[in-house]
Formats: structure tokens, C-alpha cells, sequence
């Protein structure tokens, strides 16, 4: 259960994680969350450094989307601007929004990287679809909701377990939590 929990690797922000990496990897696209990923909870608009990822990114050759638990209205007023398809209310560590955004992206799971901040919702989604999880620190955990904060709990124990056996990618040393 808890190998589900695991992710490839582990980075302060989606602006540290090497695309160079994820190419030697075989990794063409990325599934992308929302909130505490690529902006604050409170925030209502992509920042111009957001928006300069996505152009690089995809300047690079990779496919992007973004998959996130939060309401249709908050998600495309944050992707809509950086024209990167979306879909809302996800429903994640169900499979269903990641195979849908398998389709948007027109690629295999084995071709296809996930970035999030929740084990619980990126990482075990993403390993139950046979994609390739990447965990950032959350942009700004204080901002969190009650359901999350149960979710920041049953990470900590999952963290501690696969940290004493070894498994934790923890080269980056960049876990604040
Ligand atoms: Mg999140």
C-alpha cells in the first residue's frame, strides 16, 4: 500500500524539477495539479513565472494539462490565460481523470509524468495508473483545507514508514512538511 504512496522524486517547486530528467526518463508529458503546485490556493490567476514554465515546457516538447480536484470556475481561470486544457473536479487518486487526461495528451501512461503536492491524491493516482509521480513541497500549507490537513496526516506516516525503509527519494533534502 504504501509503495503506492511513493514518488519518483521529490522537489521544492515544479520550477526545480529538471526537464532534461524527465526526458532521459522517456517522460513526453505532463499531468499537472492545481493548487499548491502551480499557484497558491488563494491565488486567482497564473503569475508570469507560471506562465513562463508552460511556455518553456512546452517550447521543450512536452504535452501539458492539468488535473485538479477544485471546481470548473477556479481551475480554467488559472489555465484558460496559459491556454493549457484542464479538467476540473477530478476526483483524484481515481483513475478516471487520469486516463482522461492520457487521452487529451494523446500518450501512454509509461510516457507521462505527474507533478502534485498531495501523496494521497497525485502520487497514488498516479501510481495506480501507471504514471510516473513527481512531488513538489506545497506552495503555501497554511492555506489548506480541513480535508487536506487529513491528507497531510496520513502522509506523514507514510512518509516516516518509506523514509525507515529506505525507499524516500530525499536527494533534494527539500521536504518542509
Ligand atoms: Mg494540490
Amino acid at each position: 500500500m504504501f509503495k503506492y504512496l511513493l514518488p519518483e522524486g521529490v522537489f521544492r517547486s515544479v520550477y526545480e524539477i529538471d526537464l532534461n530528467m524527465l526526458r532521459e526518463l522517456g517522460l513526453l508529458g505532463i499531468i499537472a495539479d492545481l493548487d499548491n503546485t502551480l499557484v497558491s490556493a488563494r491565488t486567482t490567476a497564473a503569475t508570469p513565472e507560471l506562465a513562463r514554465w508552460v511556455e518553456g515546457v512546452r517550447e521543450r516538447g512536452f504535452r501539458v494539462v492539468i488535473v485538479s480536484n477544485n471546481r470548473r470556475a477556479r481551475v480554467s481561470a488559472i489555465a484558460e490565460p496559459l491556454g493549457v486544457p484542464y479538467i476540473s473536479s477530478a476526483r483524484k487518486p481515481l483513475a478516471g481523470a487520469f486516463r482522461q487526461a492520457l487521452r487529451l495528451l494523446e500518450l501512454p501512461p509509461e510516457r507521462v509524468a505527474v507533478i502534485g503536492d498531495q501523496l494521497v491524491t497525485d502520487v497514488l493516482g498516479a501510481r495506480r495508473t501507471g504514471l510516473t509521480p513527481f512531488l513538489v513541497s506545497p506552495i503555501a500549507p497554511g492555506e489548506e483545507g480541513l480535508a487536506t490537513q487529513m491528507n497531510r496526516l496520513i502522509e506523514r506516516i507514510a512518509r516516516s514508514r518509506l523514509r525507515r525503509k529506505g525507499l524516500w527519494p530525499d536527494g533534494e533534502g527539500s521536504w518542509r512538511g
